[in-house]
């Protein structure tokens, strides 16, 4: 009997460890991609108030640097406090009170047993559907929504500032590389510094200056399309998904389009992520059509369907 016993406590005890693990790898799972994304975000900023602390002592006058200092914490002070905003604002129905009278354009969603309204998607990493979704970003390991979106596209335009600044910097490393004439070695720094560095051929700050001026290059480049195009589609009222179908229900003009999506108060987006009412009006729920200008009028809803019956229509 007390054999029997201990092999269930065992048993439970296995059980238990292995909800935590899993648990835990849940977790980290799900914390990385933001860890990630400020650790990269950190060694640009730390190696480029390296270089401008150097190239200040260098001039003897330190307080030469003073303006360019102040000019990267700032940027790094907009990066880090919209991509808090974007973490700390949800923008997914949890918490959400849906209405109990669903109008045109709602359906069903078996994952979540709800009704959810136009616009609304769910997102198979986040498990939730999501107001207004318009993706799910793999850097933040997060959905970009109604809520997050003006976060969003603040934080990836500081990114884009704080990057062409980082290449700015960085710019005489790479003309002084390229000045070497063309060689096997130029192509090696230029694009694996970590090989010639473990190879002795590169000191540890060149191999620094490259490596972040490589990275801020790709990043810069990937960082232009991505802003480039959020832009466009926040100036026409699309999202991703409507874009990517030329589905132009909910455009309602360039300025309203601008108000609608980044707030009010949209032409200060990017000052300070500490500006009051950076919030959309609205509630994510219900929106504005363009053709007609008046808010959707309440119907019957959309019968349940599973996932894949998805139409342009119900966008
Ligand atoms: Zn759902
Ligand atoms: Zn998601």
């Amino acid at each position: 009997m007390s054999t029997l016993l201990q092999a269930r406590s065992q048993c439970f005890q296995r059980r238990a460890a292995m909800r935590f693990l899993l648990g835990l790898l849940a977790s980290v799972g799900h914390w990385l991609p933001i860890v990630l994304t400020s650790t990269m975000v950190a060694m640009v900023f730390a190696q480029g108030n390296l270089l401008i602390l150097g190239q200040g002592a260098a001039e003897e006058g330190s307080w030469e640097s003073l303006p360019s200092l102040l000019l990267a914490w700032l940027l790094l002070v907009g990066v880090l406090g919209n991509m808090g905003l974007f973490m700390w604002r949800d923008p997914s129905i949890k918490r959400v009170f849906l209405p109990s009278h669903q109008g045109q354009g709602w359906r069903y969603c078996y994952h979540c047993e709800s009704y959810v309204p136009p616009r609304s998607h769910h997102c198979f990493e986040c498990h939730v559907c999501v107001l207004r979704r318009d993706h799910h970003c793999v850097f933040f390991g997060r959905c970009v929504g109604f809520a997050n979106l003006p976060a969003f596209v603040a934080c990836l335009l500081h990114l884009w500032l704080g990057l062409l600044y980082s290449l700015v910097l960085n710019a005489h490393t790479l003309v002084a590389l390229v000045q070497q004439g063309f060689s096997v070695r130029l192509l090696l720094s230029l694009f694996m510094p970590w090989l010639m560095w473990i190879l002795g051929q590169m000191d540890s700050w060149d191999f620094l200056s490259t490596f972040v001026a490589d990275m801020s290059f790709v990043g810069f480049l990937f960082v232009s399309g991505m802003l480039a195009f959020h832009m466009w589609i926040v100036a026409h009222g699309q999202t991703s998904a409507e874009w990517t179908h030329g589905f132009k229900r909910y455009d309602l003009g360039l300025q309203r389009n601008l108000q609608q999506t980044l707030g009010d108060r949209w032409y200060l987006l990017w000052l300070s992520p500490f500006l009051p009412a950076r919030l959309p009006p609205g509630d994510g729920i219900h929106f504005t059509e363009g053709h007609s200008a008046a808010p959707q009028t309440a119907s019957a809803p959309a019968a349940p369907s599973r996932r894949g019956a998805r139409t342009v229509k119900n966008l």
